[in-house]
């Protein structure tokens, strides 16, 4: 599909953009970050939302904005109490990276979230998509914010498939189907389309309010080229990989007394000594722990202070 605003817009017609709303205003998810538009209170469920369930991101939002409901509160926090209180949402890296963010909102912007995609985008832990969110949510600018979800529901809509709408037209694609009116609902109408019912497989197109303009659902199907899917190998069980050892090592360190390290000498699970001291290290690299030499191979670790 070419990269043109004005062929993107012909393929999610006004009608359909209407449908779309009018299905999300009649029946859209009632998560708590819904109901702000505070720039940073958006910030952090955008952050939270990312690999984790919207229900639970959701509850945690809640805990985490009434201890923190400013990012100054935020940035003044140890980054030990931003790890505790991100415990169960997975993905450890993006609590550094909001810690970092809040820091970087109060020395640069004077504890303000900024409303451009330029400015949003300059802060850690925040992509291209994040900063659309936040713009289009919190400050109503018609921007398209395009995740895996999106891809898929406006890829099947405009051309049967995300396959066919590649790189740069995607964006093009996203940014022309916001309703300048509305960005905020549009955003929240996307992910909940996405979530619910335009679902990787067997999507529930019968239930969809798009159905009438979708090319997927008329049949139309992108060719599938050499390495689209095809033949990939299974996914390893999760306790086989490194993410579950990460989440296990540091839940070992929230584990602890404030302060108080923590041998890690042997393995966990499945996983060597040898690989669980490599997780540490490479999650004292990333800022999650801070590490010392111990007896033997041993290595302990602690949250940052
Ligand atoms: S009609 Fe089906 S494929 Fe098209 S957007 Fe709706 S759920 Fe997705």
């Amino acid at each position: 599909m070419a990269a043109s605003p004005d062929l993107a817009r012909a393929a999610v017609p006004q009608d359909a953009r209407d449908a779309i709303l009018a299905w999300y205003d009649a029946t859209g998810r009632l998560l708590a970050f819904r109901s702000t538009a505070d720039p940073y209170a958006v910030l952090v469920s955008e952050l939270m939302a990312q690999q984790t369930q919207a229900a639970r991101a959701a509850e945690a939002w809640t805990a985490w904005m009434a201890r923190w409901p400013t990012v100054a509160s935020l940035a003044a926090a140890p980054l030990a109490d931003v790890l505790r209180a991100w415990r169960g949402l997975g993905y450890n890296r993006r609590a550094v990276n909001l810690h970092r963010a809040a820091d970087a909102i109060v020395e640069r912007h004077g504890g303000v979230v900024p409303s451009s995609i330029e400015a949003l985008e300059a802060l850690p832990g925040v992509g291209p998509y994040t900063a659309r969110a936040v713009a289009a949510i919190a400050f109503r600018v018609p921007v398209g914010a395009v995740d895996t979800n999106v891809r898929r529901v406006l890829g099947r809509i405009a051309a049967g498939g995300p396959e066919a709408v590649p790189g740069r037209a995607m964006q093009v694609l996203a940014d022309a189907a916001v309703p300048c009116d509305r960005p905020d609902a549009w955003t929240h109408a996307l992910m909940d389309l996405g979530a619910r019912l335009c679902r990787p497989a067997r999507p529930r197109c019968a239930d969809c309010p798009a159905i009438a303009w979708c090319r997927y659902a008329a049949g139309e199907r992108p060719a599938v080229t050499a390495g689209s899917g095809a033949g990939r190998r299974p996914e390893p069980s999760f306790p086989s990989t490194n993410r579950w050892l990460r989440g296990r090592i540091l839940d070992r360190a929230r584990g602890a007394d404030a302060g108080a390290w923590v041998v890690f000498g042997e393995g966990i699970g499945t996983h060597e000594p040898r690989a669980v001291r490599e997780a540490v290290a490479a999650l004292a690299s990333e800022g999650l722990l801070e590490v010392r030499d111990a007896a033997g191979d041993d290595v302990e670790a602690r949250l940052p202070s």
